[in-house]
């Protein structure tokens, strides 16, 4: 028996709203085991952040052999209906028996599509890259990124001049349809999961470190995109203000996190990911002096191993203290970084050609529908099975792609649980 031919439950579908490493996870596991599943995704590509970062701690490997197992999981399983640029606007009724209205955006390119190219290289104007955040910019048709499924170009109508169908002229295929409208249509679910995810944290709200003031400033969440081959710098780590490479980078940990005045909480991969970080600069500049100002380093479990691993470099140095300020040199566009340095008993200031914030883990649930609870710092509270709405991944707390796959595993599984109790009682 293949594992799409498993028995029916023979209950509702279970809608999955968010399609990352966490809401792909629950459907295939629900959809395994013989589920229907709705899993509905606001971006016109699934994956996630993780699709967005270069590398996997602490395996160094790239994230996109995991998703893509994951999508041919998705794709043979006629169980799957993938909705992407769809959001939930309204849940209503009882676990068993939910009522979903879903609105699915126009794509303007349909399954036709054979990704040839030719619409991105006819179409005039220009879009800023929401995939590498901002940093370079896409034609108004375009591909999300590389490796993105469902493996379709999308035009984003916003960006397109009045009256242009330039990229529906160019298509052979006839897969372009300027015409579409956005599609709202209303579903019966047995479960609700919301795996909605996170958010970078809004790094201009740190006055002090100045972000969005000093372009040599970025955040961890940039230097991924840095870092990788389909970036903006095409995997070279180079200084936004003058394009060259930086021979010296400090990395500034809690920025945002662990502060009263913005995120209380830990936000838990921070420390690895900057140690990855430094994996990456080391890569390219083996020459480069690195700094991590620190208040802990926090690498639970087997992250312990990683610590050491990276930390045994000669040419990093953990400085354990809080940054003050940050000013920039506006000749050289050069940091000065002012810390408390605890184990010197002294202040330092020093001076770097490029610094990254490592900032923390927002929760993202504005657009989930009413219905599920929140805690103090508007994270999902887990339910206790019985309200047939649940959660999985870092929507509940800030976590790691292991720890969010067990997550959306045991959701899936609450799920199950709840459909087969709608199968049964009708
Ligand atoms: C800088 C950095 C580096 C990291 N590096 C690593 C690493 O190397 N290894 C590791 O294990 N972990 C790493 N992590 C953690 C990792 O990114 C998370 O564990 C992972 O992204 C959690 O996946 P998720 O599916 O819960 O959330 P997300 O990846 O945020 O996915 C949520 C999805 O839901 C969609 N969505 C949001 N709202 C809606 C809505 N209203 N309707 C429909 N769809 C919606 C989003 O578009 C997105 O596709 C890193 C984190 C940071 C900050």
């Amino acid at each position: 028996m293949t594992q799409t031919q498993v028995r029916d439950t023979g209950g509702r579908p279970v809608l999955v709203i968010g399609g990352g490493i966490a809401g792909v996870t629950t459907a295939v596991e629900a959809a395994e085991a013989g589920c229907d599943v709705i899993l509905v995704e606001k971006l016109p590509y699934l994956g996630g952040r993780v699709a967005r970062l270069f590398r996997y701690f602490p395996k160094l490997c790239p994230p996109g052999c995991g998703l893509e197992i994951n999508f041919r999981r998705i794709k043979i399983n006629p169980r799957i209906t993938v909705l992407t640029q769809a959001t939930v606007d309204d849940i209503s009724g009882s676990p068993g028996d939910f009522q979903a209205t879903i609105t699915v955006a126009p794509r303007f390119v349909t399954d036709a599509c054979t990704l040839c190219d030719k619409c991105a290289e006819v179409c005039p104007v220009e879009r800023p890259d929401d995939f590498n955040l901002d940093m370079d910019r896409t034609r108004a048709a375009y591909l999300p990124h590389r490796l993105a499924y469902p493996p379709l170009y999308v035009i984003d109508r916003v960006a397109c001049p009045s009256g242009c169908t330039a990229c529906r002229d160019a298509c052979a295929y006839g897969a372009i349809d300027l015409t579409q409208q956005p599609a709202r249509r209303t579903v019966k679910v047995a479960a609700v999961v919301a795996a909605t995810g996170w958010a970078p944290y809004d790094a201009t709200k740190i006055d002090n470190l100045g972000f969005g003031r000093y372009p040599n400033v970025v955040t961890n969440v940039m230097l991924e995109r840095l870092a990788a081959p389909d970036g903006p710098t095409r995997g070279r780590i180079l200084r936004p203000s003058d394009g060259q490479p930086p021979a010296s980078i400090a990395f500034v940990q809690c920025a945002g996190s662990r502060d009263e005045n913005h995120l209380p909480y830990c936000s838990a991969v921070c420390c690895a990911a900057s140690l990855k970080h430094v994996t990456y600069l080391r890569d390219v500049y083996p020459e480069a002096r690195i700094t991590i100002f620190y208040i802990d380093l926090r690498t639970p479990g087997r992250l312990e191993d990683f610590l050491q691993k990276v930390t045994a470099d000669e040419r990093l140095t953990l400085i354990k203290g809080k940054v003050a300020g940050v000013e920039e040199d506006p000749a050289t566009h050069d940091l000065m970084v002012t810390a408390e340095d605890v184990m010197g008993g002294r202040k330092i200031t020093q001076t770097v050609n490029l610094l990254v914030l490592a900032t923390g883990i927002v929760p993202q649930t504005d657009g989930l529908p009413a219905g599920f609870a929140l805690d103090e710092y508007r994270f999902v509270a887990h339910s206790n099975g019985g309200t047939g709405m649940f959660a999985a991944g870092c929507v509940t707390r800030p976590e790691e792609v292991s720890a969010t796959v067990q997550d959306a595993t045991g959701a899936a599984l609450k799920a199950l649980q709840a459909v087969v109790r709608s199968a049964h009682h009708g």
